[in-house]
């Protein structure tokens, strides 16, 4: 239900980061933009969420351009490295934050803000301040905030990148069960092979600002179709 087609985006007015992207994302789908440093995946997931035009070419959501649509308008969760809680807000002030924005009654914005909690396992974390939570508390409030207005597609660049090895492979067991019980789209920005390969139903691999290959995670392993995505998938696996 995303289309981009033929994208670009410069900074600077020159040097293309993003180079002609057409990209088609499914309703439901567990897509990962995996590709080193500075290869154009953030750019994507700002362009898509409304933080960044595009300097040429058309991004849809089910059928209509949303070049115009302001960011809060795009029925997008997003969930970032930092995890950019507000850090004088409780745990629940924090996920009641988007829900206030779309001018929720206060009794839904309650029941949400429970259910939310309940699908990352802290219901009973509701009036901590951020700065009393771990590492991984912080980033699993961070994925309720993201989901707690519902949205159909969630944006999540690097969310593990700040988590030691066992945290992250146990979150990303949590964020895939999330993804399969909810049906939301997932858009998911890494730069690690292994994460790309266990959680995605597809993955682009992104190298220059150009997709090199699109395909399901045994195609890539199987028939990377050419020397950068067999070098890059092959990397510490
Ligand atoms: P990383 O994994 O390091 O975040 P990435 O693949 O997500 O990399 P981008 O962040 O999209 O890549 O960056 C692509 C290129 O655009 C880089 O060369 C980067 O320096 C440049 N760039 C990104 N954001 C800006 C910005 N706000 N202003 C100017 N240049 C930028």
């Amino acid at each position: 239900h995303v289309r981009f087609r033929d994208v670009q985006k410069s900074y600077d007015g020159e040097t293309l980061v993003v180079k002609n992207l057409n990209l088609d994302i499914r309703r439901g789908e567990f897509l990962t933009l995996l590709g080193p440093s500075g290869s154009g995946k953030t750019t994507c997931l700002m362009m898509l969420a409304g933080f960044e035009a595009a300097t040429h070419g058309t991004i849809s959501l089910d059928g209509e351009r949303i070049d115009n649509v302001p960011p809060h308008r795009r029925g997008i969760g997003m969930v970032f490295q930092n995890y950019a809680l507000f850090p004088h807000m409780t745990v629940a002030e924090n996920l009641a934050f988007p829900l206030k924005v779309r001018r929720l009654g206060r009794a839904d914005i309650e029941a949400r803000v429970k259910r939310a909690l309940e699908m990352v396992e802290m219901p009973d974390f509701a009036a901590r301040m951020p700065a009393q939570l771990s590492g991984g508390q912080q980033q699993r409030v961070a994925v309720a905030r993201a989901l707690v207005f519902e949205p159909a597609l969630v944006l999540m660049d690097e969310p593990l990148g700040a988590l030691d090895k066992n945290l992250r492979e146990q979150m990303q067991y949590e964020i895939k069960h999330i993804h399969e019980n909810l049906g939301v789209t997932v858009v998911y920005v890494t730069h690690d092979q292994s994460e790309a390969l266990t959680m995605s139903n597809r993955i682009a691999v992104f190298d220059d600002g150009i997709i090199q290959q699109l395909a399901e995670p045994p195609q890539l392993y199987e028939e990377p179709s050419n020397a950068f995505v067999a070098g890059f998938i092959g990397e510490n696996n």
